[in-house]
């Protein structure tokens, strides 16, 4: 079986080489070949002899992310749909603004946590992506839209630190200077509240954001809306958190997906204010969006206004996240494997 060379780092690949007995210095030029010039045919390497092109050929394979489809919204997000070798799919969301040009990847098919509000979850946990496929979705898009990205959010479908190493694995191979150079404070990783992986996530040497979903700021709703809550309470949470700050002194994100009737009162705002007060943080305010059937409703805009007025003075940080691709369904909480 050839070897898959696009899912190693650099350091695997120049290991690889090495018990090979080909000369280190390849392991550059290949790989700068693969995440630079997005090249995956090892014809097309025009820097290697033709012999060397062969016999490459015969024991390494480069696969590609197949592009089955691309929506695009009015507001410039495009939405990608991607086929995998096992048939299966994933979406992943271009956003462009003035300043940014940012793509939020998945990095599981599917996703096993089941949170009430979100689409993703509905259809169940498939599989978890390998390196080159949470990679190659930043590659793909970089190549089909024609512009350097600065930002990469792992928040499209699936839970990253259920994926911990293939998720971090990929986070090396997108910093990487030879490859595609995303700088690790460009990469922020969210998770919905997975403890172990938060402690593993502040031992890493690499500086790349972290952001907790936390939609409820009492266990008593956090319960209801997201089912991993009773696994890893409030409590278990922020003691995670307030080690990761201690390693990493690293400023958290907070997202709060705001749902009308549910949690979008001003007690649930007090409530979100103090427990988030003792940490380093920003809050970022997310009016729902919506998904299929769902009897959950997004909040009236003058009410998601006095939600921020009244949470803003008393807390350290607080944005409104702006909706964007909703009429592609490329919004967050909109992503699924099948349409
Ligand atoms: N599992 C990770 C990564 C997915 S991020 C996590 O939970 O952080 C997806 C983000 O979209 C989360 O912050 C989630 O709270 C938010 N989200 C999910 N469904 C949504 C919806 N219907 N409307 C708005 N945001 C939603």
């Amino acid at each position: 079986m050839r070897k898959n060379i696009k899912n190693l780092t650099l350091e695997e690949l120049k290991r690889f080489y090495i018990s090979k007995e080909i000369e280190p210095y390849r392991s550059d030029q290949i790989f700068h070949w693969i995440w630079v010039k997005d090249k995956s045919d090892f014809k097309e390497i025009t820097s290697l002899s033709k012999t060397a092109r062969l016999k490459f050929d015969t024991f390494c394979e480069i696969p590609i992310l197949k592009t089955i489809k691309k929506l695009t919204s009015k507001d410039r997000t495009v939405k990608f749909l991607f086929g995998l070798h096992d048939r299966k799919r994933i979406e992943s969301v271009y956003i462009p603004t003035k300043k940014r040009k940012t793509v939020c990847i998945s990095t599981q098919v599917g996703c096993a946590l089941n949170c009430s509000f979100c689409m993703t979850g509905k259809t169940g946990f498939k599989r978890n992506l390998a390196a080159w496929e949470i990679v190659d979705q930043v590659r793909r898009i970089q190549s089909e839209m024609g512009k350097r990205l600065t930002n990469v959010v792992l928040m499209g479908m699936g839970e990253p630190l259920l994926n911990y190493n293939n998720v971090m694995k990929g986070v090396k191979i997108l910093n990487s200077d030879m490859g595609m150079n995303i700088g690790a404070r460009k990469i922020t990783i969210s998770t919905a509240g997975i403890v172990p992986g938060i402690r593993a996530l502040g031992k890493e040497p690499l500086q790349v954001k972290l952001a907790v979903s936390l939609n409820a700021a009492t266990d008593k709703k956090r319960d209801r809306l997201m089912p991993i809550n009773r696994r890893y309470n409030l409590n278990t949470l922020f003691k995670a958190l307030e080690f990761y700050y201690e390693k990493k002194k690293k400023r958290i994100t907070f997202e709060y997906v705001l749902i009308k009737g549910v949690n979008d009162s001003i007690t649930d705002a007090k409530a979100l204010a103090a427990i988030t007060q003792h940490i380093p943080c920003k809050i970022n305010i997310i009016p729902l969006n919506s998904i299929g059937s769902s009897s959950y409703r997004s909040p009236d805009m003058e009410k998601v206004k006095k939600f921020i007025e009244f949470l803003y003075p008393i807390a350290q940080a607080v944005t409104l996240r702006q909706s964007r691709g909703n009429d592609i369904h490329g919004a967050c909480g909109q992503l699924r494997s099948k349409r």
